[in-house]
């Protein structure tokens, strides 16, 4: 079949002779290729003959180009001839062929990697967006009670910690400002208390169902709207049930797979046996801003200036600059100004500027 007989279908092309292609065929002989057809027969020497793969537009393209300067240029479609014994035999047509294919497969060697990694890295995404989306639905079906005594549970753990101090006023301040914000809250069943914590470092913190704030905290502090910052950013953490969804993830996604498919009491187990993790946990990045966006939220909702998250983020800012500090309330991660310049972004984008509630005057909130 692929004997020195064989012909396969090519074209001639040559612009000393037209621009249109010439339809015949290719032999290959002792030690020429010859170009046969109606109009025109030729000849060009194995040892002159150039071999090009071109791209056609679903298949490859077999060219050959005639080194010596003659013009003329041989396509075929019919790979086949590569197999033709002359082919096999002329070294000079053998070792080119190799060249091309080698180069050739490598290619598509890099192109199926590529592809297998895009696929790998996008079943990656959408599993985890999956698994996000598992663990948020899982932790929307705890129960507010439930979430109070998980929370409460680990409190017990947490509050040896946890320097109660006493001071009627300050708790008045934290009530009244919550008055307020929680106009906004979206979560009417929202069940929680709020700890004052002898401490001196500017901070809070929460758990499911408490907020803490510490002493050090009313320092900082010089208007409502930045209390109401503050507080706000805590019930985003809680709202957006971070403990739990942290305690799950952490878990792995098998676990989570399963918990989705099965006994979902098993998660409020494991919720209430990982409860230690809450104790000195810090926020992924994503929680931190989801918190604050939420923050932000509450307030607008309520008719109290967002300005005042602004404002507080501004200061832990600077009290971490001035005490060299780990970010408290302000976990590392992102850093306080990336979160600045976000909120900063919101502001800019809200309609209205003015006319938020006004808070009673120094001395009274
Ligand atoms: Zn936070």
């Amino acid at each position: 079949m692929n004997g020195a007989d064989s012909t396969y279908v090519a074209t001639a092309q040559n612009p000393l002779v037209g621009p249109a292609p010439i339809v015949g065929r290719l032999v290959f002989d002792h030690y020429v290729l010859r170009f046969e057809s109606e109009q025109i027969t030729f000849e060009i020497p194995y040892s002159e003959l150039k071999l090009l793969l071109e791209k056609g537009d679903d298949e490859e393209i077999l060219t050959f180009e005639h080194t010596k300067e003659t013009g003329w240029i041989i396509r075929t479609l019919d790979l086949e001839a590569t197999r033709n014994h002359a082919f096999i035999t002329t070294n000079h047509l053998r070792l080119q062929w190799k060249k091309l294919t080698g180069r050739n497969n490598l290619r598509r060697a890099i192109i199926a990697t590529c592809i297998f990694l895009a696929a790998f890295m996008l079943i990656g995404l959408v599993m985890s967006w999956v698994g996000g989306r598992m663990v948020i639905h899982l932790v929307n079906q705890i129960a507010p009670e439930k979430e109070k005594s998980l929370g409460d549970e680990a409190y017990n753990q947490y509050k040896s910690r946890l320097p109660a101090y006493d001071n009627p006023i300050l708790m008045d301040r934290l009530t009244n400002v919550y008055a307020e914000l929680q106009k906004g809250l979206p979560n009417t069943n929202f069940i929680f208390d709020f700890h004052l914590v002898d401490q001196e470092l500017p901070n809070a913190g929460s758990l499911p169902g408490h907020v803490f704030v510490n002493r050090g905290l009313f320092d900082l502090v010089n208007t409502p709207e930045e209390l109401a910052g503050v507080l706000a950013h805590e019930f985003g953490h809680i709202q957006r049930k971070h403990t739990f969804r942290l305690i799950i993830s952490h878990e792995g996604p098998a676990f989570v797979l399963k918990t989705f498919l099965g006994n979902r009491d098993g998660v409020l187990t494991s919720i209430a046996q990982n409860s230690q993790l809450i104790v000195g946990r810090t926020f992924t990045q994503e929680y931190e801003r989801e918190a604050d966006d939420a923050a932000w939220d509450y307030l607008v909702a309520a008719n109290i200036n967002p300005r005042g998250l602004i404002d507080m983020l501004e200061k832990f800012k600077d009290e971490e600059t001035r005490r060299e500090l780990k970010p408290g309330m302000l976990s590392t991660h992102p850093p306080t100004s990336e979160r600045i310049k976000r909120l900063e972004a919101r502001w800019n984008k809200l309609p209205k500027k003015t006319g938020f509630f006004e808070f009673p005057g120094p001395g009274h909130w």
